[in-house]
């Protein structure tokens, strides 16, 4: 999602007359598009904008020289609001996920017409003088027009958000909190921009959604929708994430068959092998339930792929409980898993939670089961 964000920044920022620089050391204007998932993510933001005030020398109270603009954008920025300018009172502006199109104008509100001897804005015109610190936190929806700037980091393999935000609540996480509700693009302009990804020469997209199965516009649900991708000339490949096992089904396993441009592979987020854990996540189905979806999943697609996604010391989590994770980690064998330390999410239902948990168990337990899955990752590749 962040990846395909950067872009959209990119984008709309190269459409507006500016160019994209990878070097901080020339750049005018730096931008953190960043992530609330977990706290190490933050961490890292804030010890990165700390790395980079002392490369620049950004505590000189004149603001003059080479100083640039710093931007935090993103989930952290929708998390802060207007309290990221007092943890770190060098960020300039603050957007939110869903005000990304406004970027461009912020960077120009931020340049005004003060001194002309403060040297070359990257405004062009207008000398660079911050007048004060702006933030854009209230916007609901994104414009189309941000997806079709026609910007690409990869020449030959595009990703495509068919649908934004989140509805589902699971208790751990800050999603629906910082990208807001579930919304659905509409189909005929996914199609399109799809269609002019091909027309710049890239064969193969990867759709995404917090929710993917749940993709409802009017009569298009993402079968549907699957189909009219497949359908699309001049397009090689394709693949999405990510499913929600209360979601997915049949019907879309059907679809990872019958398409032949669709990647045979599954990723269907687990998150704990324990009934009593899985219903303090919120997530809507017992092991029981995924162990069934994952059998009609590979009786479908013979030799289908199948990864997932685990939290391991979620609070309360007993070690008997963990242990259930691991046996089914064993039984479901996945070809490959993310594997998370639980992080509390400030906001979350999971938050409030008491979490006895010391942290050398939460390493113990991770390691555990890392080593576990690492071992059967290995040995179906070998196959
Ligand atoms: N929408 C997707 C995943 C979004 S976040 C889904 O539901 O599958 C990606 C993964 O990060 C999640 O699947 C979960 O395993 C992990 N995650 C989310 N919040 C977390 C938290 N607070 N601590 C640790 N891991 C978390
Ligand atoms: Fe977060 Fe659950 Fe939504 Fe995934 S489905 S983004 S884990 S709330």
């Amino acid at each position: 999602m962040n990846v395909r964000d950067s872009e959209v920044i990119c984008g709309l920022l190269q459409k507006a007359g500016y160019s994209i620089s990878l070097d901080d050391k020339e750049a005018d204007v730096i931008i953190f598009n960043t992530c609330s998932v977990r706290k190490h993510a933050e961490d890292r933001v804030w010890s990165l904008i700390g790395a980079l005030k002392k490369s620049k020398n950004l505590r000189d109270s004149s603001r003059s020289g080479t100083i640039p603009i710093i931007g935090l954008v993103g989930c952290m920025a929708q998390n802060y609001k207007e309290k990221a300018f007092e943890r770190d009172a060098d960020v300039d502006f603050v957007v939110g996920p869903a005000d990304i199109d406004k970027i461009p104008v912020i960077i120009k509100g931020l340049c005004v017409q003060q001194t002309k001897t403060r040297g070359q804005s990257p405004c062009g015109d207008c000398p660079r003088f911050f007048e004060r610190k702006i933030w854009e936190t209230e916007g609901v929806n994104r414009p189309e027009e941000i997806y079709h700037t026609g910007f690409y980091q990869d020449q030959h393999h595009a990703y495509v958000v068919i649908s934004e935000g989140c509805s589902n609540f699971c208790s751990y996480c800050v999603v629906p909190y910082v990208r807001g509700s579930l919304r659905h693009r509409k189909h005929k302009d996914i199609l399109t921009e799809i269609q002019e990804a091909i027309n710049h020469g890239i064969t193969k997209v990867t759709l995404l959604g917090q929710n993917i199965n749940a993709y409802q516009d009017n009569q298009v649900n993402f079968t549907k929708l699957l189909y009219q991708v497949n359908a699309l000339a001049g397009l090689k490949e394709f693949d999405f994430f990510t499913s929600h096992p209360k979601d997915a089904g049949v019907d879309s396993f059907k679809a990872i068959r019958d398409l032949e441009k669709l990647v045979k592979r599954l990723h269907l987020p687990l998150q704990s092998g324990s009934d009593r854990i899985l219903k303090l996540m919120n997530r809507g189905y017992t092991v029981k339930e995924y162990l069934a979806l994952i059998d009609s999943y590979r009786k479908i697609i013979k030799g289908g792929l199948l990864t997932t996604d685990i939290i391991v010391g979620f609070p309360t989590e007993t070690d008997k409980e963990f242990m259930e994770t691991c046996a089914l980690v064993k039984q479901a064998r996945f070809n490959a898993a993310y594997i998370f330390k639980y992080s509390s999410r400030p906001g979350t239902e999971a938050a409030k939670m008491v979490d006895g948990l010391k942290p050398n168990e939460l390493e113990k337990r991770h390691k555990k089961i890392l080593d576990l899955q690492r071992g059967i990752s290995k040995e179906l590749r070998s196959r």
